[in-house]
């Protein structure tokens, strides 16, 4: 039986289920509509990659609105949090994160979710599938294992409509080894000679660039659109993943 205040995989601590003032330190575009934000956290705590915040905005009116942010910094970097924050236009929250300024604060909660997670003790390869910010929570895994030098197989495979709206793609070239291999595909226009994919992920696609690890037993992290995730998840099952092997984050 699951223990109240705690989930099966990962206790929240006491710093987590409160808000805590956070003040931006750096803000900087890393694509066309997503801009990459790190705060200054008092109270921080350690995270597992793939965790997220919850981030609240308070107006002059004392109305407040809060949204869900995945954490795109690796767990060591101490007192600093970054996240990556997708600009919709008519969103309620997001063109105010968007337009934030340093040294203007915000309030978090977290870091949150406790399935959605990796960390270095798991086994086998990794295989992240992400739509546009959807890869916000896989940097945090890819520079985590940059960082500490894990030996860890890893295929990202990465959804935008355009090239420019690839998140982090000068920072994600950069990554390209023999362990870590990036796949780009792009569903609205690819600029002349482009090599990557085009169009949405398909299974075909799928099956094709996870051929070689299959055997080694990967895990599968999705993250994105709610359509985008569940339709690639199920896509998988029917490839003949088992669900265990499938861990899912939807962005709504
Ligand atoms: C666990 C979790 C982690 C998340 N991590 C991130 C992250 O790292 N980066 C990030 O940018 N967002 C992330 N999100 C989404 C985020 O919480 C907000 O939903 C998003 O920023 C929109 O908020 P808003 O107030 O601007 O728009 P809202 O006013 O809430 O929504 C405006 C309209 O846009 C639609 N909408 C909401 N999200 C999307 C979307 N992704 N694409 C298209 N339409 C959408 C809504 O359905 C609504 O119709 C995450 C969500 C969850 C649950």
């Amino acid at each position: 039986m699951a223990t109240p205040g705690k989930n099966n995989d990962l206790a929240l601590t006491k710093d987590a289920r409160h808000w805590h003032e956070a003040t931006l330190v750096k803000s900087e575009m890393t694509a066309s509509d997503i801009k990459s934000l790190t705060f200054s956290v008092k109270n921080w705590t350690e995270h597992k990659p793939g965790q997220h915040y919850d981030i609240r905005l308070t107006s002059e009116s004392g109305y407040q609105a809060a949204r869900s942010y995945s954490i795109a910094s690796p767990p060591n970097m101490k007192g600093l949090v970054e996240f990556g924050i997708q600009l919709l236009e008519n969103g309620e929250v997001s063109p105010y994160l968007f337009d934030l300024q340093p040294g203007e604060n915000v309030e978090i909660k977290g870091p949150l979710g406790g399935h959605f997670i990796w960390d270095d003790s798991m086994p086998g390869p990794l295989v992240l599938i992400g739509g546009g910010s959807g890869i916000v929570p896989f940097m945090s895994m890819i520079r985590h294992v940059r960082s500490k030098k894990i030996n860890k197989k890893i295929i990202l495979i990465v959804s935008a409509k355009t090239l420019d709206k690839i998140p982090y793609y000068k920072e994600l070239e950069s990554y390209k080894d023999k362990n870590i291999k990036i796949v780009y595909t792009l569903t609205s226009k690819s600029p002349p000679g482009w090599k990557g994919y085009e169009g949405r992920i398909n299974m075909e696609m799928v099956s094709k660039e996870l051929k070689d690890i299959r055997k080694e037993m990967p895990m599968v992290y999705i993250c994105g659109p709610t359509q985008f995730v569940e339709s690639i998840a199920d896509g998988l099952i029917k490839l003949g993943l088992n669900s265990h092997e499938i861990r899912t984050e939807r962005f709504g």
